[in-house]
């Protein structure tokens, strides 16, 4: 790769480092970018400088937002007394498209998986179990319905219900593995619809 310039061979090693980005792919962007007018290079470099500087776990949820609290925590409407848990800000998305949830959310910021090595510390669990100290009256697991995400859902289960809370598990028919963002909005409803109790 030295072939062409040490700075190529940065970009294509750091653009490698993402998700799904393969050496090839990450070499094929690097030249794409080099291709690009320098001012929308730029955009991208300060895009990313940006986002990372400004956006912060909401101080309640733990999703991701640009203030202190994000919109559904800081919004009085929302029943703060149903907790929806789920993996990642992705999934709260997906669940707000369907503009029928009217609870609030917990976002783990990923899920337990003893073969990664991701532990119940390394998720956002410390908070979710701080919110439950407040006036809670159900939690709806939403994990995905992956190895992890049932893993999570039944230490979370087994974590919550000696405190009297309700916990709820949203209804299979979300397709093994399948993240939540790809699902449509009536399998989501129709999930959350025939949650059962843990
Ligand atoms: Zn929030």
């Amino acid at each position: 790769m030295d072939y062409f310039s040490g700075y190529i061979s940065a970009l294509v090693g750091q653009l490698s480092k993402l998700p799904g980005i393969g050496n090839k792919t990450a070499q094929r962007l690097a030249f794409h970018i080099m291709s690009m007018p320098k001012e929308q290079a730029h955009e991208l470099a300060d895009a990313i400088r940006d986002a990372r500087e400004n956006v912060r776990y909401c101080k309640t949820c733990c999703t991701l937002t640009d203030a202190e609290y994000c919109p559904v925590c800081s919004n009085p409407e929302r029943d703060a007394s149903t907790i929806m848990v789920v993996e990642t800000a992705r999934d709260l998305a997906a669940y707000e498209k369907t503009g029928r949830y009217s609870g609030v959310y917990h976002v783990l910021q990923g899920a337990i998986s003893p073969m990664l090595g991701i532990g119940p510390d390394d998720i956002r669990l410390k908070e979710l179990m701080q919110r439950l100290q407040g006036d809670v009256k159900e939690v709806i697991i939403a994990t995905n319905s992956s190895l992890e995400g049932e893993t999570t859902a039944m230490y979370l289960s087994k974590l919550i219900k000696p405190t009297g809370i309700k916990v709820t598990r949203i209804a299979s028919g979300v397709p093994v593995g399948g993240d939540l963002e790809y699902i449509d909005e009536v399998t989501l409803l129709r999930a959350l619809e025939g949650r059962t109790e843990l």
